[in-house]
């Protein structure tokens, strides 16, 4: 059940370090840029992280089963970010690679370097340095479980698979080359090779409040994670 509804008398929010973790097409994306432009803190896209890891592996044509060759190509990877007035840009060697990531062909190839364990160690002490700060949003698979166990607050964002696979279509920049079913496919494949891997698989955090995304919009959903959050600190404060 979705947490109770928005207590919108909510004290000034000291830096906290939230985590959003779930599926594809759940909304995470979308609903952690409004938390945290609400809360005025910075935002967290590991997905992206692990995009621009797949791109660099696809344009150099590493053979990331290669452990050598993933080491070497990872002591060089090089990328960089820039706000802009949606969120941020990255740049890979100057490169500016935010739409190209965003494909369906390096959302599977995400998802199958990700299960590397080079990989996911090489982008743990990028993330980890991210969240010292706090102040932070971050989204991903493994924010609750593994890189941040001690976050402020975690949540885990759910949604019915054909839902997210709509929501994912919708944001297709050419739906010409795609079709609803493709998306679908990938999807679920995608899910079950994140929630089956033996490194980090994509689980609730135990602490972790769950939220299902099938019938509410952002809006609501940050409400009612922006209640969970006001909680949490009366009761810290009690
Ligand atoms: O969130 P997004 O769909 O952009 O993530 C792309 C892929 O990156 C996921 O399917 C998953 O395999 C991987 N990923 C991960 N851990 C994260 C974030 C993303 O394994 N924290």
């Amino acid at each position: 059940m979705n947490p109770a509804p928005f207590d919108d008398s909510h004290p000034a929010t000291p830096p906290l370090l939230i985590t959003i973790d779930g599926p594809a097409g759940a909304g995470k994306t979308t609903v952690s840029r409004l938390l945290a432009e609400q809360l005025k803190y910075r935002y967290l896209d590991t997905g992206a992280l692990y995009r621009s890891v797949a791109y660099s592996i696809l344009v150099n044509d590493i053979d990331f089963e290669d452990d050598e060759a993933l080491a070497a190509h990872l002591k060089e990877f090089d990328l960089t970010s820039r706000p802009d007035n949606n969120g941020f840009r990255l740049f890979w060697k100057d490169r500016d690679i935010t739409d190209q990531i965003r494909t369906p062909e390096i959302s599977m190839m995400a998802s199958a370097v990700s299960a590397k364990p080079a990989v996911r160690s090489f982008l743990l002490g990028m993330q980890r340095e991210m969240g010292k700060a706090k102040a932070l949003v971050c989204e991903g698979r493994d924010m609750g479980t593994v890189i941040f166990p001690e976050a402020d607050i975690k949540f885990f964002l759910d949604a019915d698979p054909h839902v997210r696979a709509c929501r994912r279509y919708k944001e297709m920049p050419s739906k010409a080359a795609v079709t609803l079913e493709d998306i679908s496919r990938d999807m679920l494949q995608r899910d079950q090779n994140d929630s089956q891997r033996a490194l980090s698989p994509l689980k609730p955090a135990d602490d972790a409040i769950r939220i299902d995304c099938t019938d509410i919009d952002p809006q609501t959903v940050v409400k009612l994670m922006m209640a969970c959050i006001v909680r949490m600190l009366k009761a810290k404060n009690q």
